[in-house]
C-alpha cells in the first residue's frame, strides 16, 4: 500500500458522510417551519425537490400565489429572474435562491439597454416583455406577459406596434392570433430552439397513438405538428382534459413528472432528445436545505427598478 492509498484509507466515503434524500427532506421540512417559509417548485425542477414544494407551478403564478401567503421567506427553485419576480411582488419577505448561479440564457439575451435603445428606434410601439426577463427589462417594458396570455396582452394592449422581447418564437406564436405588426426581439431558449421536427416525427413513428404537446418556446415548425400547444401549466390541464392516453411532450424533460402525477393512468414521453434545461437542474435538496438554514442566498431587486417593473405586472393583470 503506498502512503498515498493508506491516507485515503482512513477517509470516510463521501456518501456515508452525505444524508439521502429522505432525510434531508425531513431537515428541510423543519427548518422552513422555524424560518416561516415557503417553497415554490418550478415545474423542469428536479423530481426530489418538486416533491418538497409547497407549490409548484410556473414562474409568475408561483410568485403571485406566495404574494398571498403570511410567510416570511420565499426559496424559489427555479432560476434567477424567477425569483426576482418574487421578490418584485412580495418585497417584505426574504426571496431565496438556493443556487445564484441558475440563469436562463433567454432572460439574458436583452439587457435594459438594448431595449431602451430599440424602443426609441420604434417610439410609437408599445413593449411586452415575457416573464423570462430580467426585472431591469421588465422595469423598462409597458406589459408583462407569460406563455399562457401572450395572444391575449398582444390583443388588449394599445396600438398597432408591439415589441415583444425576448422570445422571438413566443412572439411568432401569439403574433398568428392577432391583427397587429409585433416585432420580436431575436431571443429564444435554446433548450426549446434545439427540439427539430425530425426529433417530433421520429417521436410519433415510436408513438403513433401519441399527441404531441409542445411548449409555445418551440420553432415554429414544431409548435405546427403539434396537437396542442400549451404553457407549463397549461399543459397539466389539457392532459386530463384530454381523452388522449399517451403524450409526446415537447418541453423541458422536467415536465413529465408532474404531468405523470397529474394524470397517472396516462402514459409521457419526451420529445426524441429527451431536452433538458441545465439551470433548471441546479437546485439540489441539500441547497435548499443550506439556503433555509443560512438565509443565502438573497435575491433583491432595487426599488426603482421593482417598483417599474411591477408597474408592468399589474398592467398586465389589469388586462384580466
Ligand atoms: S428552460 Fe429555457 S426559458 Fe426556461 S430557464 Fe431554461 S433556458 Fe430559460
Amino acid at each position: 500500500m503506498t502512503h498515498h492509498e493508506a491516507k485515503v484509507g482512513h477517509l470516510q466515503p463521501i456518501d456515508e458522510l452525505l444524508l439521502d434524500d429522505e432525510a434531508i427532506a425531513e431537515q428541510v421540512m423543519k427548518v422552513k417551519q422555524d424560518r416561516n417559509a415557503v417553497i415554490l417548485v418550478h415545474n423542469y425542477q428536479r423530481p426530489e425537490v418538486q416533491d418538497i414544494a409547497d407549490l409548484t407551478g410556473d414562474s409568475l403564478g408561483l410568485s403571485r400565489e406566495a404574494a398571498r401567503t403570511e410567510a416570511d421567506v420565499i426559496v424559489f427553485c427555479g432560476v434567477h429572474f424567477m425569483a426576482e419576480t418574487a421578490y418584485i411582488l412580495s418585497p417584505e419577505k426574504v426571496v431565496l435562491l438556493p443556487e445564484m448561479s441558475a440563469g436562463c440564457p433567454m432572460a439574458d439575451m436583452a439587457t435594459a439597454e438594448e431595449v431602451l435603445k430599440v424602443r426609441e428606434e420604434h417610439p410609437g410601439a408599445t413593449v411586452v416583455s415575457y416573464v423570462n426577463t430580467s426585472a431591469a427589462v421588465k422595469a423598462v417594458s409597458d406589459y408583462c406577459c407569460t406563455s399562457a396570455n401572450a395572444a391575449q396582452v398582444l390583443e388588449a394592449v394599445e396600438g398597432d406596434e408591439i415589441l415583444f422581447v425576448p422570445d422571438r418564437n413566443l412572439a411568432v406564436y401569439a403574433a398568428s392570433y392577432v391583427d397587429k405588426k409585433v416585432i420580436p426581439w431575436d431571443g429564444f431558449c435554446p433548450t426549446h430552439e434545439y427540439i427539430t421536427k425530425e426529433q417530433v416525427e421520429q417521436s410519433l413513428e415510436e408513438h403513433p397513438e401519441a399527441e404531441v404537446i409542445a411548449h409555445p418556446e418551440c420553432r415554429s415548425e414544431v409548435l405546427e405538428m403539434a396537437h396542442h400547444v400549451r404553457s407549463t401549466s397549461g399543459m397539466l390541464d389539457t392532459v386530463v382534459l384530454s381523452p388522449a392516453r399517451e403524450f409526446i411532450v415537447a418541453t423541458e424533460s422536467g415536465m413529465l413528472y408532474p404531468l405523470s402525477r397529474v394524470a397517472p393512468d396516462k402514459k409521457f414521453y419526451p420529445v426524441a432528445g429527451e431536452p433538458i434545461c441545465p439551470n433548471m437542474k441546479l437546485t439540489t435538496l441539500s441547497k435548499v436545505l443550506w439556503a433555509l438554514q443560512t438565509l443565502e442566498p438573497r435575491v433583491t431587486v432595487p426599488e426603482d427598478t421593482r417598483v417599474r417593473a411591477l408597474r408592468a405586472v399589474e398592467r398586465m393583470i389589469a388586462l384580466g
